[in-house]
């Protein structure tokens, strides 16, 4: 097995996020690596009006107070694995497309996901598994998540 260097796990914040962050924590103590942990916000509602840009007020506040509680879990999580404040990746956009960009620049030689995350157990691989694994540069290992 290669000797990585540079560790990347994403995580959602499903039931099994936790998991999956653990499991990573673990191999990179094996590799002697450093651990980067990602969440990519894919979830705050930013809603479509007629008027383009122009976001109801009320939306605002919304927005805010999930963009905190995200933070907030991201926080807990990152601060219980102990994870290097420059290693931490809280950012908005699309998960698949995130992740395998951020891996990309910070030169990330394992990416680690779950198998399955918020999207269900309907299909064996989730979307986001089978979308880094296609489209990262480098390895991508997947947790079994068990339902
Ligand atoms: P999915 O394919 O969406 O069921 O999720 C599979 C795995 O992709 C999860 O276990 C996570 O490791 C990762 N993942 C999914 N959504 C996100 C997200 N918003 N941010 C970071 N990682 C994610």
């Amino acid at each position: 097995m290669p000797q990585y260097q540079n560790i990347l796990v994403a995580i959602d914040f499903s039931e099994y996020g936790m998991e999956v962050a653990l499991k990573a924590k673990q191999l990179a103590e094996q590799f002697n690596a450093p651990l980067n942990v990602l969440h990519v916000l894919d979830n705050i509602p930013i809603p479509d009006t007629p008027y383009g840009t122009v976001i109801p007020l009320d939306t605002v506040d919304l927005t805010n107070e999930l963009l905190e509680i995200e933070k907030k879990k991201f926080k807990q999580i990152c601060d219980q694995l102990n994870i290097d404040p420059d290693r931490r990746w809280l950012i908005w956009g699309e998960p698949q497309h995130e992740i395998t960009q951020t891996a990309s620049q910070e030169k990330i030689d394992l990416i680690i996901v779950g198998s399955h995350g918020h999207h269900g157990l309907a299909i064996l691989v989730g979307s986001t598994a089978k979308g880094v694994l296609y489209h990262a540069n480098c390895d991508v290992l997947a947790i079994h998540l068990r339902d």
